[in-house]
């Protein structure tokens, strides 16, 4: 069942593979030596379930994609009040490698940019076991990824063989009193940590910890105090994607950040997260197709955070097989004692609160998960609000995917929420009419109460398999 929401990855995923502009980042040679034409995309769901296309699991350093997790570490270590004591929370509208502060306080204007990085780095750094420091950190990261993660020495040896304008902003830094610890150290540590190598998956896995409040739903492990990932993200939405910050909320509307090894990691809060891998820069440093994949999925999959729908959790409200709500429908002898023996194959599930790309996937992983059990399922919207679109063209592609393995998919829709307008929905499905076809072909399927599915259903199983 799940599988459709992987064909609507692979069918974003193919849309953005056409961009082929931008450049690779050559600062250092081991980055300017990949394949330009990678592209990894992998969606993790607050629930645990994870989809991938293409070079998901192909290893890059994180990069600036670090910068949000030492900056979370430094407010779980350190506190608050001391972190922003020397470090802001303001977009600084600068690049990220701009020698920056802000002229009265001498504070980094933001942990995004590399000075507040580096004071960041600076705050988790251990003065006494230099080693010791980075092992937390990496622990740290490595609980958000839900693997053990190491570090591209090539890469880490190269960032400090190179690191003259990364030494600048640290003595400047130093010279303004904003460092505790001596700068070699500091940015020595922030030179490991761009160096860790993750995946598009891991960087999705990330994600959906951050969306789930610092809950890895991988792992089931609290990675993060519930208040830090709040500020953590919203850092990120105010300075995540460096100078492109005020287009990206108004177009994508996810924290996010990128990284020059072609890193994007975008959070819808409460709901998933996305993990997207792609070497070709824009002039802001942010991938190029990262930027395109975020942007699609987002307007696709209908995943603005200020859309305003309420949030994606709860949706199956109970479920129950039809021996407890058998139909009115007059049976004779014969049929009665068939479906004495059969009405615990059709499943009622009742649905609440309104349906969602987020909503709909747990909806399909729960049928997924309880196939076995059922030869018909139905979904009573009666306590549904509002569908989107996009979890419309599910439902019924729910029915389509049900028939194909013989068995049935009922909808109940007694205040006709499917029929109400709810935008249009513009994958390629859709430009091709393929969605309404289905629509079409669906709607003798959906009920007004939840008594005529149930009569529809005992219809089919009297119908026997092998009529179906
Ligand atoms: N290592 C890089 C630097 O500090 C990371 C920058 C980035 O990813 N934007 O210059």
């Amino acid at each position: 069942m799940p599988s459709m929401v992987q064909r609507y990855l692979d069918q974003i995923a193919l849309t953005c593979v056409d961009a082929d502009e931008g450049q690779v980042a050559d600062y250092i040679p081991e980055l300017g030596a990949v394949n330009p034409d990678q592209f990894g995309l992998a969606l993790a769901m607050h629930r645990g379930s994870l989809y991938t296309v293409g070079d998901a699991h192909v290893p890059f350093t994180i990069q600036s994609v670090s910068k949000p997790l030492t900056y979370a570490l430094a407010l779980s270590l350190r506190g608050f009040d001391a972190v922003d004591a020397k470090l802001g929370v303001e977009p600084s509208g600068e690049a990220f490698n701009e020698i920056s502060v802000d002229p009265a306080t001498h504070r980094p204007k933001n942990p995004m940019i590399n000075a507040g990085a580096i004071v960041a780095a600076s705050l988790v750094c251990d003065p006494n076991d230099p080693a010791a420091g980075f092992a937390r950190l990496l622990d740290c990261y490595s609980a958000f990824a839900g693997r053990s993660l190491v570090v591209d020495e090539a890469v880490y040896q190269s960032e400090k063989a190179t690191g003259a304008r990364n030494r600048a902003i640290t003595y400047m830094l130093e010279s303004l009193g904003i460092l505790d610890v001596d700068p070699e150290l500091a940015v020595d540590l922030y030179f490991r940590q761009c160096s860790v190598r993750v995946t598009a998956e891991d960087l999705a896995v990330i994600a959906a910890t951050l969306a789930a409040g610092g809950n890895n739903p991988r792992t089931g492990r609290e990675v993060c105090a519930p208040h830090i990932v709040r500020r953590v993200l919203s850092v990120m939405t105010t300075c995540g994607m460096y100078d492109g910050a005020g287009d990206w909320v108004s177009a994508v509307g996810l924290p996010a950040k990128s990284g020059v090894s072609g890193a994007v990691l975008a959070v819808l809060p409460g709901q998933l997260g996305i993990g997207v891998f792609s070497p070709r820069l824009d002039e802001h440093g942010n991938s190029v197709r990262g930027v395109t994949a975020c942007r699609r999925l987002s307007s696709d999959l209908g995943l603005h955070m200020f859309n305003v729908v309420g949030e994606g959790r709860a949706t199956v409200r109970s479920s129950y097989d039809i021996r407890e709500v058998p139909s009115e429908t007059p049976r004779d002898g014969r049929d009665e004692a068939i479906l004495r023996a059969r009405r615990d194959r059709v499943r009622v599930y009742d649905l609440q609160g309104p349906l969602t790309f987020t909503s709909m996937e747990s909806v399909l992983q729960r049928l997924d998960s309880d196939s076995q059990r059922f030869d018909a399922a139905i979904l009573n919207l009666g306590r549904v609000e509002t569908a989107d679109a996009l979890s419309r063209g599910m439902l019924f592609g729910m029915h389509a995917q049900l028939e194909n393995s013989g068995r049935l998919g009922l909808v109940v829709d007694p205040d006709r929420v499917l029929s109400r307008e709810a935008g249009a929905w513009t994958l390629d499905a859709v430009r091709q009419g393929k969605l309404m076809a289905a629509v079409e072909s669906a709607r003798t399927h959906v009920y007004p109460s939840l008594s005529e599915a149930v009569s529809a259903a005992e219809d089919f199983l009297l119908a026997g398999p092998r009529l179906r």
